[in-house]
């Protein structure tokens, strides 16, 4: 079977030699006689696949002595309740930027634990960009941002200036590009976007934040039970770190510099024929528009039906996940790190046969 061009959301497309050595693990694990799902996670090879995930996310980011890097539960959406809790400090209140579905959830969340204050939103105009101007004072104990919004498509393109501790959800765009995570005291990140399966949920902490929160922390939400731990306080999701630790060694093989090249090429690659293609229009405000999901609806006057004809194009093409979410309707094109290029070439032409036969 020809393979499928994969643009979904996620959970998405890995590298395929990763699907590869994956799959062997689970038959019989570096030779060990033993599959991984079988094997004790405090096992000599299991630890080794902890410590070393751990060791490729700072050396990939350039973490100093000063970061914990964590591999835990419950997605992103428990990342929003965990982020909230340990960084409340002296004034128990967080600013949150709205620019989406996930921001606002993050916002939500937040007020389970203290005082947290929208600074600015999009949400009027369906979240087609990313708020420039909002101030957040002194008195906040930190910022909260999306650095990538997965459903609207746009992303932020620099570090939001912040006098305040900064904390982001990079759940669908960490890995692609080069950053400065210096700037950062919290990030976390489901896996399943653009570093592995669904299960893993990074956590990227500054030292100086954990046991000092001046929230009184549930033991599975603090921060500090699993970093004095080494992310083995209870059982951690073996698979799902075995597999994000296989796309971390294509990361640093590949190198951030080169995935952040490539993933410019093919947002330009597809985002040209957006605009140049009169079938189409996209829906985020250029300076916004994010490499990793790139949203698009027919143009003005065009019959709605011709969305179905489209998607069913695509399918004749073997590209698959293009279904733009419900709440921005039309297209989605996801196309995380391990998306080739041919991929994107592969739709652009699907674009152009589209043109032709209903311009
Ligand atoms: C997918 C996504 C989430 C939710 O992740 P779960 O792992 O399903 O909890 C949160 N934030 C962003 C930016 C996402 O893309």
């Amino acid at each position: 079977m020809a393979k499928t061009h994969n643009f979904s959301a996620g959970p998405s497309i890995l590298p395929q030699e990763v699907f590869q050595e994956a799959s062997q693990a689970v038959l019989d694990f570096n030779a060990a006689g033993l599959s991984l799902l079988e094997m004790s996670h405090r096992s000599k090879e299991f630890v080794a696949v902890m410590d070393e995930a751990q060791a490729l996310v700072k050396e990939i980011l350039k973490l100093g002595e000063d970061y914990e890097v964590m591999f835990l539960q419950g997605g992103a959406s428990l990342g929003f309740l965990i982020s909230a809790y340990n960084m409340q400090g002296a004034n128990k209140k967080g600013a949150y930027i709205s620019t989406g579905a996930w921001a606002s959830k993050a916002l939500k969340e937040g007020k389970w634990v203290g005082d947290a204050v929208e600074v600015a939103s999009s949400k009027p105009e369906n979240y087609n960009h990313i708020p420039k101007s909002y101030e957040v004072g002194a008195d906040f104990d930190f910022l909260h941002y999306t650095s990538n919004n997965t459903i609207f498509g746009t992303q932020y393109h620099a570090v939001p200036q912040s006098n305040v501790p900064l904390v982001c959800d990079m759940s669908s765009d960490i890995f692609c590009r080069e950053v400065d995570a210096s700037k950062f005291d919290l990030i976390y990140a489901g896996a399943q976007k653009n570093m592995g399966p669904a299960g893993a949920t990074l956590y990227i902490a500054k030292k100086s934040l954990l046991g000092n929160s001046s929230a009184n922390i549930p033991t599975m939400l603090n921060l500090k039970t699993h970093a004095d731990k080494e992310s083995m306080f209870n059982t951690p999701p073996v698979f799902a770190v075995y597999v994000s630790m296989l796309v971390l060694r294509w990361i640093k093989k590949v190198g951030l510099k080169q995935i952040g090249a490539t993933n410019q090429a093919k947002a330009d690659l597809l985002y040209n024929e957006i605009d140049r293609n009169g079938m189409f229009k996209g829906t985020a405000a250029k300076e916004d528009r994010s490499l990793m999901n790139a949203c698009f609806v027919l143009n003005d006057g065009l019959d709605e039906s011709l969305t179905q004809s489209f998607l069913d194009m695509c399918k004749e093409a073997n590209i698959s996940g293009l279904k733009g979410h419900r709440d921005v309707g039309g297209f989605r094109a996801s196309m995380y790190n391990a998306l080739p290029l041919e991929s994107v070439q592969a739709l652009v032409d699907v674009m152009k046969s589209f043109e032709s036969k209903f311009a």
